[in-house]
């Protein structure tokens, strides 16, 4: 029997997991892959996300995170005007990968099991435990106090504890890497919100010397992506000398399709989600800030709450209003400059 077990080690279940585990509670963080796992990233960590591994952490971003070049100045984004605005801020460069197994080795370093390679595939709730259904070649059942689900974007657990039917509304992305030459600043996270080059964003950075390009679109339009990507590959030649040598990977995801408002959900009963499981997600992909900060909020909420199942959403919920309120203001901010996003006011 556990105090908590936390679904999923991206930057929100690690972040839960040491929290409570330095804490003395005991902790099971299972993850679905091997750690460590590949997640489709830009991996830019702004400003925020910087100074909140430290807090959470105690440390700064290891080296053995970063790629090359090392250091973000910031994002430029094309409006759907094509007018362009320069955001400024220093951030880090870093692989997804390295990363969070490094965030997962401190929350194992802080007392919590780790145990990759075990997906949860079903949970149940009473009134005095969460019971989780783990498939690690074996299939097992696992009980604690409470369960915090930090499964990302796709939420199986979620899902099924809602009972909801259907498919959320997911964006779509799809990159690639490519060897090759562009005349854009290496240093800038570069997004495009002209619509004839993407239904939601496109993208461009540059990762170990590799450019990255992407788009995305609603996934009920996923058949309109490659048509999408040509155009901004097009673009991207005619506007910024664009030159691919050789194209080295592609890579296809899903995120949140954050809907007005950012509706959240918190979870259900000894159940909490946090990162995109919950629906934390900024404009322009920036979710590993809003991963990081819901995890820890949910685990703060499980350590004040523990003996009181009723009171530990409503104290979740407020412990993420900053967050949100964050998150809505970001969204309407995006909104005010593109017409693409005009909905999120
Ligand atoms: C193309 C792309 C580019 C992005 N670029 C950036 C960026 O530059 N900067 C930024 O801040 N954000 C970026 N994001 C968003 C960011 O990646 C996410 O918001 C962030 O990873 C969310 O963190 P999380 O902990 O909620 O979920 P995740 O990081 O997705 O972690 C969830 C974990 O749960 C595991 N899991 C899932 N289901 C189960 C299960 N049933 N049982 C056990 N384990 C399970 C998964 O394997 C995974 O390890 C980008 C997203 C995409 C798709």
């Amino acid at each position: 029997m556990y105090d908590v077990i936390v679904i999923g080690a991206g930057p929100a279940g690690c972040t839960a997991a040491k929290a409570l585990a330095e804490k003395g509670f005991r902790v099971l963080l299972a993850e679905k892959c091997r750690m460590p796992r590949y997640k489709s990233c830009s991996g830019q960590l702004i400003q925020k996300s910087i100074d909140l591994v430290q807090r959470y952490f105690d440390r700064e971003v290891p080296r053995s995170a970063m790629c090359t070049p090392t250091e973000n100045r910031g994002m430029i984004f094309t409006s759907d005007r094509r007018k362009e605005y320069r955001f400024q801020q220093e951030g880090l460069n870093i692989w997804r990968s390295s990363f969070d197994h490094w965030l997962a080795e401190r929350a194992e370093e802080a007392g919590a099991e780790v145990r990759d390679g075990a997906a949860a595939i079903s949970c149940t709730q009473d009134s005095k435990t969460a019971m989780v259904t783990l498939r690690s070649g074996k299939v097992y059942t696992e009980t604690a106090r409470y369960l915090i689900d930090c499964e990302g974007v796709v939420g199986t657990l979620k899902r099924k504890l809602l009972l909801t039917d259907g498919t959320p509304p997911y964006i779509m992305t799809f990159q690639t890497y490519n060897r090759g030459r562009i005349d854009l600043d290496h240093h800038y996270f570069h997004a495009y919100l002209q619509p004839e080059l993407s239904q939601y964003d496109a993208w461009f950075n540059v990762k170990d010397e590799m450019l990255v390009l992407g788009v995305s679109v609603p996934v009920k339009d996923r058949g309109k992506i490659a048509p999408y990507y040509q155009r901004f590959i097009d673009y991207m030649e005619k506007n910024h000398c664009l030159k691919i040598g050789q194209q080295l990977k592609t890579d296809q995801w899903l995120m949140p399709h954050i809907l007005p408002g950012c509706p959240i959900d918190y979870g259900i009963g000894r159940v909490l989600f946090a990162g995109e499981a919950a629906g934390f997600l900024n404009p322009m992909g920036e979710g590993i800030s809003a991963g990081l900060e819901s995890g820890y909020c949910a685990a703060q909420a499980v350590m004040e709450h523990f003996d009181s199942m009723e009171t530990v959403l409503p104290g979740y919920r407020e412990r993420t209003a900053p967050l949100h309120d964050y998150m809505k203001r970001q969204w309407r901010f995006v909104a005010g400059i593109a017409d693409t996003f005009s909905h999120m006011k």
